[in-house]
């Protein structure tokens, strides 16, 4: 069996975490918005840039060859990571936000007309709400919302509901930032494919709590983000169908991405270059590829478990506080809590954390419809990873109450 890493050793991989900040020791606890890198995916990037740093692909030289290789030795890792059938199925991006804009502009301009509708939800982070708002101005497609409940689930029958003749893409999140839930991707994908309507997935919140498998789920698209994976900012994924890739048009042209250009005529390069005009970010997918090394040196059982105990000990301890709320109570949840405590506003609570050292998140995270949806303004938004510890949830708490007895 192979020789896994241990999650109790894991908060010593994290050079950031051993830091004061206004004179206490950080709890870091705004994992959702990003999380912090290991030794191994910064000394793997210095590396790029000490050692073999040389503009990729069309190089005769030896550095330009080295970088390719690790570069494309990295789409063969996350290949492997999500289960794709093929590495040309993986096209590197900016991060999720533009992996969902690059299916709205390509696959929402060439295949959608007026009056076809995407399904999305009341719980989407404004990445999987704002291009498919942009491309019903383009092309006069219309948007429909699955409503969620008052535990922040989605709610199915609606769902449902909702598919019909006229809908043409479902985008939904894997897993929402502002409340945690998981949603039933696979009786999405589902529903939908029995209809033929193809799926968008955005798995930002999802791949590095848990084992995603493409292949598995048949998703027709499936976004994500570097940063939020333990690895560098500017370098994300959009996974999609062979059969997709190869229909969808181009969408930014330049470099890398064309056969042969003349004035009167370009031919468009193969996948997966076709849709990676440019230079792309190779330092930042070689990190890429590295932090999914990382994170694959653990067992899946014991991060889904690790993060599951921070969860309930969280929930358990914050729901001790008179006057706190939990919003976001879904039955399958991942390691995110948002909370308000009565008569206080979420920034105040933000930045009084801030003067214990203590980083959480404050404000609508992205997604006003779920703070519209709950009649809020924001909330405070704790989200936990492999190197927090019980300790982490305890200072949040013992800093909860104080605020509290402050005000
Ligand atoms: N979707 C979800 C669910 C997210 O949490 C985020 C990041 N907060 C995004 C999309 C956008 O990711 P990025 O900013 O890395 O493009």
């Amino acid at each position: 069996m192979a020789n896994h890493k241990k999650i109790s050793d894991a908060r010593k991989d994290f050079p950031l975490l051993d830091q004061m900040v206004n004179g206490k020791p950080l709890v870091y606890l705004d994992n959702a918005a990003t999380m912090q890198k290991p030794h191994e995916v910064i000394d793997t990037v210095t590396e790029v840039y000490t050692k073999y740093n040389s503009n990729i692909h069309r190089g005769t030289h030896h550095l330009s060859n080295v970088c390719t290789e690790a570069f494309e030795e990295a789409r063969i890792k996350i290949q492997k990571f999500i289960n794709a059938g093929y590495s040309h199925e993986i096209i590197f991006t900016r991060g999720t936000t533009e992996s969902v804009n690059l299916v709205a502009n390509t696959f929402g301009d060439a295949f959608l007309k007026e009056g076809d509708e995407v399904i999305i939800s009341e719980l989407e982070h404004h990445s999987n709400i704002v291009p498919w708002q942009l491309l019903r101005e383009r092309k006069g497609i219309e948007l429909k919302v699955i409503p969620i409940t008052e535990e922040g689930e989605l709610n199915m029958e609606v769902f449902h509901s909702l598919l019909s003749d006229r809908t043409a893409l479902v985008a939904i999140a894997h897993v929402s930032n502002a409340l945690g839930t998981i949603n039933p991707i696979k009786e999405i994908i589902s529903a939908a494919h029995a209809k033929d309507i193809p799926v968008l997935i955005d798995g930002a919140q999802a791949v590095h709590h848990f084992p995603v498998d493409v292949t598995e789920l048949d998703c027709d698209f499936y976004a994500f983000s570097g940063h939020k994976l333990y690895g560098p900012t500017g370098i994300g994924v959009l996974y999609g169908k062979e059969k997709w890739l190869n229909k969808m048009p181009p969408w930014q042209g330049g470099g890398e991405m064309i056969k042969s250009v003349t004035f009167e005529k370009t031919t468009f390069n193969e996948l997966p270059f076709k849709f990676e005009a440019g230079t792309p970010h190779y330092a930042g997918a070689i990190g890429l590829g590295k932090a999914i090394d990382y994170l694959t040196s653990y067992q899946w059982d014991e991060i889904i478990n690790f993060e599951k105990e921070l969860l309930d000990y969280a929930t358990e301890k914050l729901l001790s506080v008179d006057g706190l709320k939990i919003y976001g109570t879904a039955k399958n949840k991942s390691s995110v809590i948002s909370f308000l405590v009565d008569g206080i506003h979420p920034y105040d609570m933000g930045v009084m954390l801030d003067k214990m050292g203590i980083a959480v998140r404050t404000g609508h995270h992205c997604a006003q419809p779920v703070m519209d949806k709950f009649g809020i303004p924001g909330t405070v938004r704790a989200s936990f990873a492999i190197y927090n510890t019980k300790e982490d949830i305890d200072k949040l708490v013992e800093g909860v109450i104080k605020i509290k007895s402050i005000f």
